[in-house]
């Protein structure tokens, strides 16, 4: 299918398209990537009266370190922060996630800023996001706001934007010293969206766990941090009856829905099989072999 007709603007400032998008009354949408967007319009579920492209607007495509955090331009590609030696050495969850998200074409177009305002459960960035603990950046006509990550999203595809707000930087909090960390997923065929996913890192304090951090997707409508199943991990170690535990606190913390692709069941038990993996590859990762 075509899309329905709409008028087509590139600004060339993050506040003409603010104005742009403002001047639309609702019926505006901003193009980052399009690997979402186009879909949807060719699809005919969105009909927005403009679209308001942001690839021509400088300065928004960038991943730098500023002291104990990242900071990541939302028009960043998928791709970037697949490769990107930043992301590598300070947010390795993110760096082992990326190569699950769709293919690498997607991924040469898709951008950061699509991805958390296109908050599809399922998707990989938007979980980081929350496992991070990132704070989103935004502006609208009024000026700038930050949103924290796990207030972002609201429920499946839906983030709490208003209508005329662009997210322009999203900030990763650098997680030192996390020595153990690792990235499950399963997915039906490899680059498709997730059935489930764990991401877990803690660091060590005398070989036990300490500080962790547990966030999953694909299991509820939207990503979720697991405060519980952190509270878990506190104090012990890689082995595998704390293993067989922490899954078991993790499968209890969710209540995932049956879809087209897998019952719930399979789902629960799928994201506790995730969630033993992902911790004994992150104690193998922070402290060698498991006790
Ligand atoms: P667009 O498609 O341009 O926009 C998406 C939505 O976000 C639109 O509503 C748009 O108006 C809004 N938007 C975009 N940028 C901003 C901004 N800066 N501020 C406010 N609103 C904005 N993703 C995964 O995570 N994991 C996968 O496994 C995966 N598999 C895929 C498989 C296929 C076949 C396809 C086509 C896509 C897949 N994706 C997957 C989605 C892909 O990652 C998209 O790139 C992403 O969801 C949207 O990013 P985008 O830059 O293309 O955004």
């Amino acid at each position: 299918m075509k899309p329905a007709a709409f008028d087509y603007i590139a600004p060339r400032s993050l506040e003409a398209a603010v104005a742009a998008l403002a001047a639309a009354n609702g019926d505006g949408k901003v193009l980052a990537g399009g690997q979402s967007l186009m879909p949807l319009l060719n699809f005919r579920m969105v009909r927005p009266a403009i679209v308001i492209d942001l690839m021509h607007i400088p300065g928004l495509s960038f991943i730098e370190l500023r002291g104990d955090r990242v900071a990541i331009g939302a028009m960043t590609r998928h791709a970037d922060l697949e490769f990107s030696d930043i992301v590598a050495a300070k947010l390795p969850v993110m760096a082992a996630a990326m190569r699950h998200v769709a293919h690498l074409a997607i991924r040469n177009k898709g951008t950061i800023g699509g991805s958390l305002s296109h908050a599809d459960p399922a998707a990989e960035l938007p979980m980081l996001a929350v496992f991070y603990g990132a704070t989103i950046k935004v502006q609208g006509p009024a000026g700038r706001r930050d949103i924290p990550a796990e207030d972002f999203f609201v429920s499946a595809l839906t983030n709490c934007l208003e209508p005329e707000e662009i997210v322009f930087e999203i900030e990763f909090p650098v997680l030192t010293p996390h020595a153990g960390w690792a990235f499950e997923e399963v997915a039906r065929r490899f680059g498709d969206f997730a059935l489930a996913s764990i991401a877990v890192s803690f660091g060590l304090a005398d070989r036990r766990i300490a500080d962790a951090r547990v966030a999953v997707m694909g299991v509820a409508d939207t990503p979720r941090r697991l405060r519980e199943a952190e509270a878990a991990l506190q104090g012990h170690q890689g082995d595998p009856e704390a293993a067989a535990e922490f899954a078991e606190v993790v499968r209890s913390c969710l209540t995932p829905e049956s879809d087209i692709h897998v019952s719930a069941e399979y789902r629960k038990n799928l994201i506790g099989a995730l969630a033993e993996k992902a911790l004994a590859t992150a104690w193998a990762r922070a402290a060698g072999p498991a006790p």
